[in-house]
């Protein structure tokens, strides 16, 4: 595996492997600590394209909270050696500098519903660091394919518009949710729970899954209501920030579900000081 850290020296490569006949490059953006769901982006990025980029960088613009930037898992080592394992072609892992010029200001972005609901609405800023950072990576890799997990089902969302609005040619690939054994989906920050909150954090899947299972047999009103009961219940470890059904292209709320509709669970809540997010396609 190829690892670059500046910007000049990737690009040089990648131009190069261009004019040797390589034309399908893929990229999968990542902010490291590295575990299968990432991998599934890689293994699906290797199945498409003759090149894989992986890029590991912890991108300040898009926390909007202090903590949980200086807290971020950081095992570089582990994630390089993981990567060469899965083949992975090229690490990009640049410095913040590299990515950011020192006075560069945070362009506020209006996507509608996508970026000013849920996450947008509860991570003042988040998606703005999100766009200003996947803007920069797709300039400086031109990548054929991307590939994102449904896992940030609102960034996903995101990133299609990045693309539209900036017509790239860039083919935006949204890959499945990774879980673990019990359910719970795989994040880098799920090794920051404590072992009581990790027990307790499987009420999140839980919790999808019984308003999946609910959908035929009770009013969508009912079903929320129970479902946001059952989140806090079990422990004051757990506090919900949002639990919505809404229509997955619009992220309106719904009313009620009929053979048309697409629907989507969203769920952020915290698990002691960690905040996790979930959701599941409820009706394709
Ligand atoms: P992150 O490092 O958390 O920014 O995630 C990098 C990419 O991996 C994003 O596109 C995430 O949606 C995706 N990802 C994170 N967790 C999972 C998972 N459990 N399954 C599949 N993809 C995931």
């Amino acid at each position: 595996m190829k690892l670059f850290k500046e910007i000049s020296s990737l690009r040089n490569f990648l131009n190069e492997k261009r004019l040797n006949g390589i034309t399908k490059i893929g990229f999968v953006p990542t902010m490291g600590a590295l575990h299968e769901g990432h991998i599934s982006l890689i293994n699906a990025s290797k199945i498409q394209n003759q090149l894989t980029v992986c890029s590991i960088f912890v991108n300040p613009t898009q926390f909007n909270n202090t903590d949980d930037l200086a807290k971020y898992p950081k095992p570089i080592e582990d994630d390089i050696n993981l990567l060469i394992e899965n083949g992975c072609d090229v690490l990009f892992f640049p410095e913040v500098s590299e990515m950011y010029l020192n006075d560069e200001v945070k362009k506020s972005v209006d996507y509608g519903n996508i970026t000013n609901y849920f996450e947008g609405k509860f991570r003042k800023g988040h998606f703005d660091g999100v766009v200003m950072i996947v803007k920069k990576f797709f300039q400086i890799i031109e990548p054929d394919n991307t590939y994102f997990g449904q896992k940030d089902y609102q960034q996903c969302m995101v990133v299609e518009k990045l693309i539209q609005e900036n017509n790239l040619n860039i083919q935006l690939h949204v890959c499945p949710t990774l879980r673990e054994n019990d359910g719970l989906a795989k994040s880098s920050r799920n090794v920051r729970l404590t072992a009581e909150e990790r027990e307790i954090a499987t009420i999140i899947p839980n919790t999808l899954y019984y308003i999946k299972d609910a959908l035929q047999k009770k009013p969508l009103k009912e079903i929320l209501i129970n479902a946001r009961q059952q989140i806090t219940a079990g422990s004051n470890l757990m506090k919900l920030e949002y639990l919505e059904i809404i229509d997955a292209k619009s992220l309106n709320p719904l009313s009620e579900i009929n053979e048309t509709t697409h629907a989507v669970a969203l769920i952020a809540a915290w698990c002691g000081n960690i905040r996790l997010i979930d959701n599941l396609i409820l009706t394709e």
